[in-house]
Formats: C-alpha cells, structure tokens, sequence
C-alpha cells in the first residue's frame, strides 16, 4: 500500500466516532438549517431511488463504515456482507445489526480478489477514494463479483463548498488529494477524486458495466450499474 492509501485508512480508523458527524451534518460539519434540510433532501431522494429496487438476497457492501448505508441495504436485500478494512469502523456497524442478517469481513479492498457473487454490490463514498490509476481495475473486480443479472449501487461526493468541515479547505476539484483534519486536530493526506457522471459511465462501461449516472442538485452523485 503507498503511503497515501495507508494515510487514508488510518485517517477513516481514527475517524470512525466521530464519522457520522459528516453524515449528520453536526459539529464541523453543521453550516445552518437551510444547508442541514437541503441535504438531508438530497440524500432523502436516493434513498427512495435504492428503495425503488427489491428482491435481493445477497448484498456485499464495499468500505461499508459505520453502518449508514448497511440499515438502508437491508432493506432490500436479506442478507449484507460489509467489507471493510478498519475494525474500528465494523465495530460500530455491529452494535446495529443482528448477526443473522449482516457478516463483517475486514478486508483490504486494495488487495480484495472477489471469490464470490452478490446480486446486490454497494460502494458509498468509496470510489472517490480509490486513486485514477486502480479505478479501472478495482471496477472490473466490482463487475466480477456481481451475479449476471446482478445491480451495482454506488453514491460518492460531488465538489461542493459545504461538503466539507468549516475547518477544512475547499480540495482543489482537479488533485485528487485532500487534506483532513480530526476533531482533536490531527491532520491526514487522502484520495479524493471528484467524478462526473460521462467519467464515471465511462470507467464503469470500461468494467463491462452498463451505468446510469446522475447528480443532486448540490452535493452527491449516485447510480445503479449492470453487467453488459
Ligand atoms: N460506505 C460508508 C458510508 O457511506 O458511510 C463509509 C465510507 S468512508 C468515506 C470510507 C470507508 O473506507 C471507511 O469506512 C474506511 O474505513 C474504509 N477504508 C479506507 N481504506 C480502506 C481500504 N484500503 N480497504 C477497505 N476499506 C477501507
């Protein structure tokens, strides 16, 4: 793993607390109601979006974190398998899931071989964090742990100036480097590259992935991709 990548895990172990925070839009993160309301809106719309697909008996959720997306998942889909290299992370995933329903893998998605399929792939606010130069080859892996008639389900972070924590500067849209703060100050390097839909249709059809890609009005895209 580069320096970087290690970087960024360490940054996401030492963050897990104090991650929903961002989700949450509180502390640092908390820039009034008016913003608070338009994205819980915006993330309002693709939950109903990701609800308006069902019937799915084996999802694998890739850097699944603390959970926020795994309640949602379960929704629709009987069973998840949240991979995710921080232990920090699936140890606040857990404390909401029966073990029934949800199995934890810690796994470095870096090296990840996928051995198996799932008819439900889920990658939220991971792709931005996997650097150009490994997207195509991490999307083929996506493409190959994806039954045929299986559905790829991804959100990621649009380049916006309320996005971030107050104490944060603007990422530049082009580095795809990012400079983080924790609340106790500590600072973190990671990845973080802002796609747009044409790009990331393209890479996705790269994979053999039959994408459709679109934005909220401010601050995510998201999508659903499947085998050509
Ligand atoms: N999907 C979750 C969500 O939408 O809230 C979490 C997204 S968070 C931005 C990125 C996640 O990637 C963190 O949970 C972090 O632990 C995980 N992560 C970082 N580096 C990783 C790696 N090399 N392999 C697997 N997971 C990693």
């Amino acid at each position: 793993m580069t320096d970087i990548l290690k970087d960024q895990l360490a940054y996401y172990q030492a963050r897990a607390e104090e991650y929903d925070d961002w989700f949450f839009r509180r502390g640092r993160y908390d820039w009034g109601l008016e913003h608070k309301l338009q994205w819980a809106n915006e993330l309002d719309h693709i939950r109903r979006f990701l609800h308006e697909h069902r019937g799915f008996k084996r999802g694998l959720e890739l850097a699944s974190g603390t959970g926020l997306w795994t309640n949602e998942l379960l929704r629709i889909c009987k069973h998840v398998t949240c991979c995710d290299a921080a232990p920090e992370m699936h140890a606040i995933n857990r404390r909401q899931q029966s073990p029934e329903q949800v199995e934890f893998r810690k796994v470095d998605l870096f090296d990840w071989e996928p051995d198996e399929q799932f008819d439900l792939v889920s990658a939220t606010f991971w792709l931005s964090h996997v650097p150009t130069e490994k997207l195509d080859a991490f999307l083929a892996k996506v493409s190959r742990s994806l039954t045929p008639e299986g559905m790829f389900f991804f959100v990621d972070s649009q380049h916006a100036p309320t996005s971030r924590a107050k104490d944060h500067e603007l990422p530049e849209e082009h580095t795809g480097i990012s400079q983080r703060k924790l609340d106790d100050g500590r600072q973190f390097q990671i990845v973080k590259i802002f796609h747009s839909p044409a790009d990331l249709t393209e890479k996705l059809a790269r994979a053999g992935l039959n994408a459709k890609v679109s934005l909220t009005e401010n601050y995510f895209l998201y999508g659903t991709a499947t085998r050509c």
